[in-house]
């Protein structure tokens, strides 16, 4: 028998684990624990032999929360190049966000990597595109790569922005979003 000092008990030798050393101070149960507080405490993750396969949780990870990611960076992204306008609706929001939701539905379908992507781009060399819903399309990633001109679909897009803004100038919206 071994005295666990954390959950103060005595158990099996089978309960704690063994290293070059001995046995670990702590039983597994509480061993797991520690380190899981550590890791959350810290980000850090443990060295460890499984680390290639950490790494494969990690993107599948990745994967399953691209939509969150996507979603959450995008909007950073706007943020800070202060292309959301401030009189998006919320109904705005809600078309936005279901583009991203579309996205990750078609990547899940077809198993190729679909994107959203800002028609016109946020940081153009001649013209800044906005964070709006009628800038958003589904790309695949290969697509989205090789996108460099501006389309008609584009031309159409930097119009509507610009109708916009002037119609949100004219207009003092009092059901403007305060997403911003
Ligand atoms: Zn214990």
């Amino acid at each position: 028998m071994k005295f666990c000092p954390d959950c103060n008990t005595n158990k099996e030798f089978s309960e704690f684990y063994k290293r070059d050393y001995g046995y670990t101070t702590r039983c597994k149960v509480c061993h797991i624990n520690r380190q899981k507080l550590y890791t959350e405490k810290t980000g850090y993750k443990i060295k460890s032999r499984n680390k290639p396969r950490i790494l494969e949780y990690n993107k599948f990870y990745y994967r399953n929360h691209v939509l969150k990611f996507t979603f959450k960076s995008a909007k950073y992204r706007a943020a800070k190049l202060k292309r959301t306008p401030h009189w998006l609706t919320q109904e705005h929001w809600k078309q936005i966000e279901a583009f991203y939701i579309e996205a990750k539905r078609l990547t899940q379908v077809t198993g190729i990597p679909h994107e959203v992507d800002h028609i016109v781009p946020l940081q153009g060399k001649n013209v800044s595109g906005l964070h709006v819903p009628w800038n958003l399309q589904i790309l695949t990633e290969s697509q989205n790569c090789s996108k460099n001109n501006l389309t008609y679909s584009d031309k159409s897009a930097i119009i509507k922005n610009k109708e916009a803004e002037k119609a949100a100038q004219n207009e003092d919206d009092p059901n403007k979003c305060g997403a911003w």
